[in-house]
């Protein structure tokens, strides 16, 4: 049996516990088994329900054969013929009966047996004593005082200086919480009950006796006139002689465990004890769960003489347990939690924006289990420590899920960004294929509600009511600000876009009606010096006039679809301004280079050559002339050579006829739209007489053909004429030889 004692400690076997467990030892160490017997013992999952009963009383009074025989336990008990002490400091076991002469008794019974220190072994042992008497009533709900009749009303008795000393330990424990302080019951059980005197003289007895003891002792400053019932309920029970009266023994033993009941106080002094003995204000709440470190705290300071605040340790109990089951109750929010933060991380790590699905789901089922867990854990601990902890605790996931969150709206922002673009993208391009009928404004709104609606569900999915940080409102009018943004860039391209589209239309338009006028040039019909009038068809000399009339009437028309069109997608004024600035001055490019085309080396001299061949071959009627020897080629010749040769100071500048000065360019460009940025200036080709910067004046723009370019070609337009001449000659000649 002594093997219990050395194994303090370890890790003992179920089986080992057949005795109860030993919570100190005759060392005065405390036991760490403690609360592996209460969890096997399933006590520790009862929170407050259970019971601590003490039992105290002198050296071999029969303490442990009574309680083995309320409670089933199987405390050591001495020998009938040995006679030495057997129970050493404290030993507890929990309950083993379930009723007791038919009565339910209350759940979850803790019985500690104390050493009885009288005994001639521990000899004047008044030091554990009081240690003990410490611990069972900063622990126990009733302290049953074993003491034989005989010994009753001796007031000198060695179980009276039991109870001075319990007495005194009380005040001292109690002073410094006033205002909670617990009750406690004394229960006395009176052995070897001849009957000879009733129960109620015995009592009467007692109860003098303990009043007595308590005026002796000495209180503490300002509680000299406290009473004795202030502190204590007295309950008192006789037991027969247990060998002599054997079957009564028994019998009063289990009418004595059917009071073990949870009762309350009915009336005034101990006649309401009758309802059971546990009152609710004898429990020390402790929760069965930290009993183990409770129990162990107290007895540390009892043993190193340390002022027992109960209050303080009560407060100590609660910080330990608190930390203690909020680490249990986080492992399994890290169980959900953890995997999800992994693939966040590497999600990002990756690049790729990646919303987890269900998120909010997981995020709030795992916080509302770990807080849940341990309110019902902690809650039943000290209370300001218990909101203090529960705060720490919601501190410690909710920034775990704050990071989760917020990189989840993160990735919903990114990612809805991302699809909103490229769904817009794509309904744009189906457009297009589709023949280029499509409304931008109407794609941009409905791309942009269904991105919308995505991340208001998934921001709505994170949030947990009554938590102020899950309200995501804001960041869905950021996601909407930045969605704005993405459109308005969006829009910005659809602009440069149908720009393109229109610049395409200009050049094409340009390219065929400046085309037709420069052939028109072919043909000499009318140059020949002829007056004009009012109704005759255009002449050469209106060429740069027609030229001005066409292309603006083009560029007006260009403008008029280029606004239309941007301002079926909610484009500002401001930005249909700029682009129709930009297009008239791209039309104007597109012009020159038109002109500067037509005006090519060969180009212009094929034209010349034709229009001085018109000239020359035809006559006014536009017949035909069959050259005769008696005609007048020469003088037709000068007259047709020195026609077209007008036309190449006329080709050389862009005038107008009427005024005989460029066209007023800069007017029709216009001023440069303030408010709004013009775009990719790159693409803008400088113009004379407009961006003055260039050093390029007015004149310079609308020159076609340089000094030295047309002294060239008419240089090289003569050689072609006399070339036509001569052989106008020769077939003047040959004509005559047929
Ligand atoms: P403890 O030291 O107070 O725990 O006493 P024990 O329970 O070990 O018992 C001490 C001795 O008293 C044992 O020899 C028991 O047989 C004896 N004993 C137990 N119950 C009674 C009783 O009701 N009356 C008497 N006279 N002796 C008892
Ligand atoms: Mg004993």
């Amino acid at each position: 049996m002594n093997g219990h004692f050395s194994a303090v400690g370890e890790t003992l076997a179920p089986g080992s516990y057949d005795h109860g467990v030993q919570v100190i030892d005759e060392e005065k160490d405390f036991n760490d088994n403690l609360n592996e017997y209460l969890q096997l013992t399933k006590v520790a999952d009862a929170g407050f329900n259970y019971h601590l009963i003490s039992v105290f009383g002198s050296q071999s009074t029969g303490k442990s054969t009574l309680l083995n025989s309320l409670f089933g336990t199987e405390f050591s008990v001495m020998s009938e013929t040995e006679r030495r002490q057997t129970t050493k400091g404290i030993w507890m076991s929990k309950n083993k009966r379930e009723e007791s002469a038919g009565t339910k008794m209350a759940e979850n019974i803790l019985v500690m047996d104390v050493e009885g220190t009288d005994g001639r072994e521990r000899g004047e042992d008044q030091d554990f004593e009081r240690k003990s008497a410490l611990f069972a009533l900063a622990t126990s709900e009733v302290l049953i005082l074993n003491i034989w009749e005989h010994q009753v009303g001796l007031y000198q008795g060695a179980n009276m200086g039991l109870l001075k000393t319990v007495f005194e330990v009380n005040l001292q424990l109690f002073l410094k919480d006033k205002q909670s302080t617990p009750r406690s019951l004394l229960f006395f059980v009176i052995r070897d009950h001849l009957g000879t005197t009733p129960l109620t003289n015995l009592r009467t007895t007692l109860i003098q006796d303990l009043t007595k003891i308590w005026s002796s002792i000495s209180k503490p400053q300002g509680l000299e006139q406290s009473r004795i019932e202030d502190y204590f309920d007295f309950g008192f029970a006789a037991l027969p002689h247990k060998i002599l009266q054997g079957e009564k023994f028994i019998q009063e033993v289990q009418n004595l465990g059917s009071r073990f009941t949870t009762g309350h106080r009915s009336g005034k002094s101990d006649q309401g004890l009758e309802g059971g003995l546990f009152l609710p204000e004898y429990h020390r709440r402790i929760p069965a769960d930290g009993f183990s470190i409770y129990a162990e705290g107290i007895w540390d300071q009892i043993v190193n003489n340390k002022d027992l605040d109960l209050p303080t340790q009560q407060e100590l109990l609660a910080q330990f347990r608190c930390d203690e089951i909020s680490r249990e109750v986080l492992i399994n929010f890290d169980l959900i939690i953890a995997p999800l933060e992994e693939k966040q991380t590497e999600a990002s790590k990756l690049g790729v924006p990646t919303v987890l699905p269900d998120l909010g789901i997981s995020g709030k089922e795992a916080r509302e289990k770990c807080i849940r867990a341990f309110e019902t854990q902690a809650s039943r601990y000290h209370k300001g420590v218990y909101a203090r902890k529960r705060q720490e605790l919601e501190g410690k996931v909710d920034t775990r899920l704050k990071a989760l969150y917020q990189g989840q709206l993160a990735a919903a922002h990114k990612a809805g960004v991302t699809a909103f673009s490229e769904a817009v993208a794509n309904k744009v391009k189906a457009g297009q294929k589709a023949g280029g009928s499509y409304e931008f404004a109407e794609i941009v709104a409905n791309e942009k509600r269904k991105t919308l609606d995505i991340f208001e569900v998934e921001a709505q999915s994170l949030s947990i009511e009554g938590v102020s940080w899950t309200g995501f409102g804001s960041q869905s009018s950021l996601f909407e600000k930045e969605l704005d943004q993405v459109s308005s860039k969006l829009r910005k391209e659809e602009m440069r876009r149908l720009a393109t589209r229109v610049e395409r239309w200009v050049k094409s338009r340009l390219g065929e009606a400046i085309g037709l006028e420069f052939n028109k040039l072919g043909t000499g019909r009318g140059g020949m010096g002829a007056p004009e009038t009012e109704d005759k068809p255009p002449t050469e000399k209106d060429l740069w006039d027609r030229i001005w009339t066409v292309f603006t009437g083009i560029v007006k028309e260009a403008e008029v679809r280029f606004a239309d069109r941007a301002k079926s997608f909610d484009a500002s004024d401001a930005e249909v301004l700029v682009g129709a600035w930009r297009l008239r001055r791209k039309s104007w490019s597109a012009l020159r280079e038109k002109i500067e085309e037509e005006v090519m080396e060969g180009n212009i001299l094929m034209k010349l050559r034709e229009n001085f061949e018109d000239k020359f071959r035809y006559d006014e009627a536009g017949v035909p002339r069959i050259w005769r020897p008696s005609d007048d080629i020469e003088g037709i010749y000068t007259k047709a050579r020195e026609s077209t040769l007008t036309l190449i100071p006329l080709l050389s500048r862009f005038r107008l006829s009427e005024t005989y000065a460029p066209p007023d360019l800069p007017e029709f460009i216009g001023l440069q739209p303030t408010g709004v940025e013009a775009g990719d200036e790159e693409d803008l080709t400088p113009i004379g007489g407009i961006d003055e910067e260039e050093g390029k004046s007015l004149e310079e723009e609308m020159t076609v053909l340089s000094e030295s370019k047309r002294q060239d070609l008419v240089v090289r337009f003569k050689k072609t004429a006399d070339g036509v001449y001569v052989e106008a000659k020769r077939s003047a000649i040959g004509g005559v030889a047929q």
